[in-house]
C-alpha cells in the first residue's frame, strides 16, 4: 500500500510566527518607543518586534524630517541590546512615498506567509487612519495596536474606526504606556534650546544626535 501524505492546504492559525511590526519616524527614537514595544511584545508573546522607520511618508511632505540614514542608525544603536528586537530598511530603501499597506505586503512574502503581523504604533497616528492608503485591506493584512499616553482619549480613534472594523472585521488593540509621555518633538527642540535630554533616549542615540549635529536648527516640530 503506498504511503499517501495529506498536504495541508493553509498554515494553521496557531502555527503562524507572532511577529510585532514597529512603524514610527523615530526622528529621534526614545524610550517611550522602546518600552511601547517590550510592553507589546510581551503583552502578545511575540516572537520578535521589527522596528521600521519610515521612509518618506506622504504625510510629513511639509516637514523637516531628518535624513533617514539618521533616523534608521539612531534606531539600530537603541535596539541593539534587545535579542528581540530587529530593524528593518523596507522602508528607508524605497525611493518615493512609503505606505504602510506595501510595507507590511513585503513582510508577508518575506515570512512566506507564516506570520501572523502585529503594526504596532502611537494612538495619535492611528487617529489619522482613515485617510491611509488601502486601509480596507490593512485590517485584513494585520492587526494594529495603538500605543496610547496616559490620559490619552480613545473617542475620536474608535469613532474612525467603528464602520471600518465592522466591516473589514479589523483588530485594534490600544496598550497604555506611561514613558510615552516622552515625545521626540520636545527633544528636538530641547537638543536645538541647549536643554539636557539626558534619560530621555539612550545615551548612544543621544551621543549620536550631538556628534552628528542633528536639531540644532530646529525651530519647531
Ligand atoms: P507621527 O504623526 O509622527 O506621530 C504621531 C504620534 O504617535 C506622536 O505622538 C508620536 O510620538 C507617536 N508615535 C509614532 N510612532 C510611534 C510608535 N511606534 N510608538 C509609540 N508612539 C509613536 O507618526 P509617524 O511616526 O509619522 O507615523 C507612525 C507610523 O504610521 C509610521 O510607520 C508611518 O509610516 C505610518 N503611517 C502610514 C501612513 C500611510 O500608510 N498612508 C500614513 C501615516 C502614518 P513621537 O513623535 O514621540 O514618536
Amino acid at each position: 500500500m503506498g504511503l499517501f501524505i495529506m498536504r495541508k492546504e493553509k498554515t494553521d492559525e496557531n502555527e503562524l510566527l507572532q511577529i510585532g511590526i514597529m512603524g514610527g519616524t523615530f526622528d529621534p527614537i526614545h524610550y517611550g518607543h522602546l518600552v511601547a514595544a517590550e510592553a507589546v511584545r510581551d503583552k502578545f508573546n511575540l516572537q520578535k518586534v521589527i522596528f521600521v522607520p519610515a521612509g518618506n511618508p506622504p504625510h510629513k511632505k511639509e516637514k523637516n524630517l531628518s535624513n533617514k540614514m539618521h533616523r534608521y542608525l539612531m534606531t539600530l544603536l537603541a535596539t541593539a541590546s534587545n535579542t528581540f528586537f530587529e530593524v528593518s530598511t523596507n522602508e528607508t530603501d524605497k525611493q518615493g512615498y512609503t505606505y504602510t499597506v506595501d510595507t507590511i505586503k513585503q513582510f508577508h512574502q518575506q515570512f512566506n506567509g507564516k506570520a501572523k503581523f502585529y503594526f504596532i504604533t502611537g494612538a495619535d497616528a492611528l487617529n489619522e487612519i482613515l485617510t491611509w492608503k488601502d486601509v480596507d485591506c490593512l485590517f485584513k493584512i494585520c492587526e494594529f495596536v495603538a500605543a496610547t499616553r496616559p490620559g490619552f482619549k480613545h473617542e475620536q480613534l474608535l469613532d474612525n474606526i467603528q464602520y471600518l472594523t465592522k466591516k473589514y472585521d479589523g483588530k485594534i488593540h490600544f496598550v497604555e504606556i506611561p514613558s510615552l509621555a516622552i515625545s521626540s518633538t520636545d527633544i528636538r527642540l530641547k537638543v536645538a534650546n541647549d536643554i539636557s535630554v539626558k534619560y530621555l533616549l539612550p545615551e548612544v542615540v543621544e551621543t549620536y544626535i550631538y556628534k552628528n549635529g542633528l536639531y540644532s536648527n530646529q525651530l519647531n516640530s
